[in-house]
């Protein structure tokens, strides 16, 4: 035992043992050389088999062949993005996808408040992600993919099949999280301990009803509290550390007074971790709901429990999709004609992220679309192509790395001022997923490489 965790936890350098440094920085070395097209695939095509018989040496087959993957997409993902190129031969490396488009609260300033849904601010109509569907996107992009976010509008827990959703992405070796209000009925949270989850980010801004419920209009506390219990009980029932259970407590001048006595209701349950964190204002829909003036905080429960935990980075070893990520090896990256290098701005959803609601829609962030932002890109089921490379993706990296606009219909990017450097999926998932999967080997210099982008 001892010698595993020295194995796996100290920097193999330290122990003039091998670290992935040395050949990742050879590929990354290489790629820069090279145009990025062609050359670039051919580049990968070589250090593939090299790369694996390395990764082969500390990890079971399948792994090795996930791992090799992901670090080859990481790499010329990286290479696209610094050379703002269009058309990437590069996949998506986070999978942000709606399980349900549905909610049954009603948060002021979101897509399922009633004056927003009155004022026909957004186009966001009801909908539930089939278990087809959700096997499609893993096809195209499963094998490459460090994580997936199950949650941007809807509440995931409404569609029964979310633990099946979260058990096929652990079985292509991705990290796994969501985000509920947990104000559900029916809840099975043994099927979402045993899904392989990761993280689970539980929105409750308040510790009475009645401050909770101003702004989680229509939540049930007592509901979310036993739903809470539920789960830290099949935790310990079922042996796992996993999913993190995070208490998100969005900051407003109605609750801030319960912060301290939410934070003590969350460690009493059992929660691993309490967030304070800023909202967006929201005062445009509800001029009584305002933003507090109160440090983001974060405080740490329980210290072993980790936001991609060891344990958890390959819970079902027996299960791997092997097939799909041995096709996956077998074939090449798509090159596209090479592209010259633009010094121009861009940003970060249109290199990283591919987002995906419940009907199948392909977003290039996770804005919601509207009758005047069109931000629909693509449909999965569309004419079976890339939707990564949408035609409305490749206007939109040429708009924003600088090409004139054309005075007709735009994607919205051209006219954007949201942040475009925060993606849902980014360089913090990277490192821990890596660092889960084996920290000696993946030291601070090969994490840097992989992350720093
Ligand atoms: S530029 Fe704006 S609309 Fe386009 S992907 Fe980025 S954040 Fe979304």
């Amino acid at each position: 035992m001892f010698g595993f965790l020295i194995h796996r936890l100290v920097p193999a350098s330290l122990y003039a043992g091998q670290t992935a440094f040395a050949s990742v920085s050879e590929i990354d070395e290489q790629l820069r050389r090279c145009d990025g097209g062609g050359e670039a695939i051919a580049v990968l095509d070589r250090a593939k088999l090299h790369l694996y018989a390395l990764m082969e040496r500390r990890f079971r087959p399948a792994e090795a062949l996930a791992l090799t993957l992901k670090i080859l997409n990481l790499l010329l993902g990286r290479r696209q993005f610094r050379a703002r190129y269009a058309t990437l031969a590069a996949k998506p490396f986070g999978l942000v996808v709606d399980p349900s488009n549905a909610c049954r609260l009603a948060c002021p300033g979101c897509v399922h408040s009633p004056r927003v849904e009155s004022l026909k601010l957004f186009d966001w109509a009801p909908a539930t992600l089939s278990q087809d569907r959700f096997a499609r996107l893993l096809r195209l992009y499963g094998p490459y993919a460090i994580g997936a976010y199950f949650c941007n509008y809807g509440e995931p827990l409404l569609n029964r099949r979310a633990p099946t959703f979260i058990r096929m992405a652990k079985c292509h070796l991705m990290w796994t999280g969501l985000s509920t209000s947990l104000s559900v009925e029916r809840f099975d949270a043994e099927a979402y301990v045993e899904s392989g989850l990761d993280f689970m980010a539980l929105s409750i801004d308040g510790a009475t009803q009645s401050v909770y419920g101003r702004y989680r209009r229509n939540g049930n506390l007592q509901l979310v509290l036993e739903n809470i219990r539920a789960l830290v009980e099949a935790k310990r029932r079922l042996g796992r550390r996993a999913p993190l259970l995070c208490w998100n407590f969005l900051a407003f001048e109605h609750n801030r007074h319960e912060i301290d006595v939410a934070a003590r209701i969350a460690r009493k349950l059992g929660v691993d971790q309490f967030r304070v964190a800023i909202p967006f204002d929201v005062s445009w829909d509800d001029p009584e709901i305002r933003p507090a003036r109160v440090r983001p905080a974060l405080r740490r429960f329980h210290r072993l429990s980790l936001f991609s935990h060891p344990s958890n980075w390959n819970p079902f070893p027996e299960a791997i999709n092997e097939g799909a990520l041995a096709r996956a090896f077998g074939n090449s990256w798509t090159a596209g004609a090479p592209e010259p290098p633009n010094p121009g701005a861009t940003c970060h959803w249109l290199y990283k992220n591919i987002v995906m609601d419940a009907a199948g829609r392909i977003l290039p962030c996770c804005s919601a679309p509207g009758p005047d932002r069109d931000l629909v890109f693509a449909t999965l089921d569309g004419d079976g192509g890339d939707p990564f490379n949408s035609a409305k993706h490749r206007r939109a990296r040429s708009i924003l790395a600088g090409a004139a606009l054309s005075g007709g219909n735009e994607p919205h990017c051209a006219r954007c001022e949201w942040d475009h450097t925060a993606v849902n999926i980014g360089a913090r998932h990277i490192t821990s997923y890596f660092r889960a999967s084996d920290a000696a080997f993946f030291d601070g210099r090969s994490l840097r490489l992989l992350a720093d982008w």
